[in-house]
């Protein structure tokens, strides 16, 4: 991309969108189209075609999606299949009519088979059965992969695909039971903290391993591999760090302060038992994530914080 490449980000109002969106504007890139979901519904077809006619941008990338935790993805398996499908078909389709010169798309590492060796490595999607709490999600995420290389095949284009492990920032969304793990608990220990409650729950067995990546250091990786890969095999984006969700647990209970006790409650879904990506490939053409759980977990909860002293001056 050059500085002034006109680059289409969908999806600029989401946890990833918004991190590319300060990432490409601090690296210069002052030619950025984003519409709100108001302006641009995504799954209307005619719409985007005719957005895509209208602006022909030259970089797309796609980070748009309906996304949420273990909650919302076995409570909204309709939407998450549908609106995935139809965001990323129309986007993928239009880009490919428009001429786009090459496109992004943000896969999920849900799409790896639910009982995979780990770390997970990028030949073995489509190697086994899908964990069944994420399978919409899923689904729709390998359908996005195969459309890019089924267009890469057929019209020559270059649609890349980037398979993203659990991030997690400051845009994320901390308030409901449909929250990822990270702002979830960031949520609810912050609200124990201030409570005084004796103890937080934390769903499931504890024993679940999860990878996790700061939205920053996706955005990095993101305009690296725009910069930088043209292989239609997608890309695991990922920290390669695994840790037990007990062990995440502690970590938030002392960024927070908080000092009561944890107690997991096995009446709820512990998902799929390890999800760790070997992010192999993605180091070895240099990129490194360099943001530490830690780190990252301080910034987001230091973003919480000036949040809710927002809302609570407006009550
Ligand atoms: P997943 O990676 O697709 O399973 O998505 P999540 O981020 O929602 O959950 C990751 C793991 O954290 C699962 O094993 C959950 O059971 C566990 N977990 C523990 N407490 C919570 C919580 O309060 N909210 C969520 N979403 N997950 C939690």
């Amino acid at each position: 991309m050059e500085k002034d490449s006109k680059i289409y980000l969908a999806g600029d109002n989401g946890l990833i969108g918004s991190a590319l969106a300060g990432f490409l504007k601090k690296g210069g890139y002052g030619n950025i189209i984003t519409k709100s979901r108001r302006q641009l519904d995504l799954r209307r077809q005619a719409d985007v075609e005719s957005f895509f006619d209208k602006e022909r941008p030259e970089y797309v990338f796609l980070a748009a999606a309906r996304v949420g935790g273990i909650a919302a993805n076995i409570n909204y398996p309709a939407e998450f299949i549908y609106d995935n499908l139809a965001i990323q078909t129309n986007v993928i389709n239009s880009a490919y009519k428009a001429g786009v010169k090459k496109l992004l798309f943000f896969a999920s590492a849900c799409m790896y088979p639910k009982n995979c060796p780990q770390p997970m490595q990028e030949s073995r999607i489509l190697s086994g059965e899908l964990e069944p709490t994420n399978e919409p999600y899923a689904m729709a995420k390998i359908c996005g992969l195969k459309m890019c290389e089924a267009y890469n095949r057929q019209y020559k284009t270059n649609f890349i695909c980037a398979v993203l492990t659990n991030a997690y920032g400051c845009k994320d969304d901390f308030q409901t039971e449909d929250s990822h793990v990270i702002p979830a608990l960031i949520g609810k220990f912050h609200r124990a903290k201030i409570s005084g409650a004796d103890s937080v729950s934390v769903w499931g067995s504890g024993k679940p391993e999860r990878e996790f990546i700061f939205a920053d250091d996706v955005a990095g990786a993101a305009v690296f591999l725009m910069n930088t890969y043209n292989d239609p095999a997608p890309i695991n984006v990922g920290s390669g760090r695994g840790v037990s969700i007990k062990e995440l647990s502690l970590i938030v209970k002392e960024v927070i302060g908080y000092k009561g006790e944890v107690v997991f409650d096995s009446s709820k879904p512990d998902g799929i038992p390890r999800k760790v990506l070997d992010v192999s490939k993605l180091n070895t053409l240099g990129f490194k994530a360099g943001v530490s759980l830690e780190e990252g977990i301080k910034k987001t909860y230091e973003t919480f914080q000036s949040q809710e002293e927002i809302l609570n001056s407006r009550r």
